[in-house]
């Protein structure tokens, strides 16, 4: 089996050469900051052990043969890509929210098509060494971040165009036994946590770009990578106390001059299969979506039921309305996930791609309804997650009973569930970290109007316009 165990995982991260900065210092992977994201990833390797889970979380490799997590697996079925959704909706109700474990193995989907697709038209020999790449993925149970978003620079200019070349990552020189690449890529969820950085291009490259066509994989305390990290948490709790261990971070990951050498190169060059592997990751990232953010609606729809049962008015009819909306958007997104898992296509390696209309209108109606959910939770939670007394005075001993006495609401919930509710919709709605997982639901996977693109380029719009002619009895 190539699973490994968390302290496995957790041993390998600890021994990487120190390349994050983090408010100005350079730190290890084992500074204490950055532990509630490494145990965020652990869990993922923990849940392995959930007999309630195995059949969903684990997969049989078609390259070893062997076991492999979930979300280290190549999709070869519909079945697949229905239990990499199920699997990323249940990991996210487990954990309180992103789990951060999806975006390397979607970029690894798309690599796999896309080497293949390459080779078959260009005679390349990319995907035989993608294949063994992939086996060493599994076999080491790795964690993978991938580094799609440039830093973009002016944003009407195409990468050949902007005045620093380098605002898009672009190979600088070639050598006998790599490359050398140059560029900074944004936004990187889970980078600091992951054993590597799996490097593809933003956006639909040009002619004029194969300077900027490259796709690879390293290690990501490779030399020359730099990453520029932030943490968010919710708040540090001192006496209410839960299970805890959420946090993400991103970095801004700066490529200075790193050597990649050829055995990771999947792509250089080749200007039409890197805007193919473009729209890809964000296909499969975007169906990864259909599974995460069902899970996000799922905890705003038990936080509002809860919250409306703890003021007394979980019978008003708004509230069961605000329900049924909220139920309505998980389930549409995750059927659309589903639609598109039932609908996929088998490409020439054997991997399957999701349908991507259904991917794309799935994603969007996630995106575009993500801060009505929000919304909907604080108009059920009333003022106080924004108002509520700062902990402390609910232990000491002038305010504590006082306190406790003017928190209580409904008959039969003790005054300490009320505050334990409220300390944790205060985290969800008010914190910094609750900013952040409203705007990476809303951009992550790309912003709204990349998925409006996507579903109208992909659509047969005119055999809609056909079928108004034959109604219209138009004929030309
Ligand atoms: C929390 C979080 C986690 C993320 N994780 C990852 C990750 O792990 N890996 C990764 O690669 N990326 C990641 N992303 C990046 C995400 O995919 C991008 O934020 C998204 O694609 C938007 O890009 P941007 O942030 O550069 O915004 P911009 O591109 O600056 O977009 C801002 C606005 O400008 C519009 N716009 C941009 N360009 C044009 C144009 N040429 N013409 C017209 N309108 C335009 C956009 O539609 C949008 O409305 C993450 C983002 C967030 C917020």
């Amino acid at each position: 089996m190539a699973i490994v165990t968390a302290d496995d995982y957790r041993e390998r991260l600890y021994r990487m050469r120190k390349n994050i900065y983090m408010g100005g210092e350079l730190i290890g992977r084992d500074d204490p900051r950055l532990k509630p994201g490494v145990d965020l990833i652990a869990d993922s390797f923990e849940r392995v052990k959930d007999p309630n889970l195995k059949d969903t979380i684990t997969a049989k490799s078609h390259l070893t043969g062997e076991e492999v997590h979930r979300l280290n697996h190549i999709h070869q079925s519909s079945e697949d890509l229905l239990k990499k959704q199920e699997c990323t909706r249940l990991l996210c109700q487990q954990a309180g929210g992103c789990i951060q474990r999806c975006m390397g193995i979607d970029a690894l989907n798309a690599l796999s098509v896309v080497t293949k697709d390459c080779d078959d038209n260009f005679g390349t020999e990319y995907y035989p060494r993608f294949v063994e790449f992939m086996k060493y993925f599994q076999k080491n149970d790795l964690v993978g971040n991938c580094a799609q978003t440039d830093i973009k620079g002016d944003r009407s200019k195409r990468p050949f165009e902007q005045s620093d070349p380098d605002l898009y990552l672009r190979v600088i020189e070639k050598k006998k036994d790599g490359i050398v690449v140059r560029g900074c890529k944004a936004h990187n969820s889970n980078a600091p946590f992951s054993d590597e950085i799996v490097v593809v291009p933003t956006r639909l490259m040009t002619d004029e770009e194969a300077d900027w066509s490259v796709a690879f994989s390293i290690p990501a305390d490779t030399p020359g990578i730099k990453q520029v990290v932030r943490i968010t948490t919710p708040r540090p709790r001192k006496h209410i106390h839960t299970k805890h261990f959420y946090g993400v971070a991103d970095s801004t990951t700066i490529f200075d001059d790193v050597f990649v050498p050829w055995e990771r190169v999947f792509l250089c060059g080749e200007t039409y299969f890197a805007s193919i592997l473009a729209m890809l990751f964000a296909t499969y990232h975007r169906h990864s979506y259909t599974g995460c953010k069902p899970a996000i609606t799922d905890l705003i729809m038990g936080a509002s039921a809860l919250v409306a049962d703890y003021n007394g008015v979980a019978e008003a009819s708004h509230v069961k309305d605000k329900l049924s909306e909220l139920i309505a958007t998980a389930e549409l997104v995750y059927a659309a996930g589903i639609a598109a898992s039932v609908k996929s296509t088998e490409a020439a390696s054997g991997t399957h791609i999701p349908n991507i209309i259904y991917t794309n209108v799935g994603r969007y109606h996630a995106g575009v309804s993500l801060y009505h959910e929000y919304e909907t939770l604080a108009d059920l939670a009333g003022g106080l997650p924004a108002t509520l007394p700062m902990e402390d005075d609910f232990f000491s001993p002038e305010t504590q009973p006082l306190l406790e006495k003017y928190m209580k609401r409904k008959d039969g919930i003790s005054a300490e569930n009320q505050h334990r509710l409220f300390r944790y919709l205060s985290d969800m709605l008010c914190s910094a970290h609750a900013g952040v997982a409203q705007v990476g639901g809303l951009h992550g996977g790309g912003s709204p109007v990349m998925e409006k693109i996507a579903i109208r380029n992909q659509y047969d719009i005119d055999s809609r316009k056909r079928l108004i002619k034959m109604h219209s009895g138009i004929k030309d």
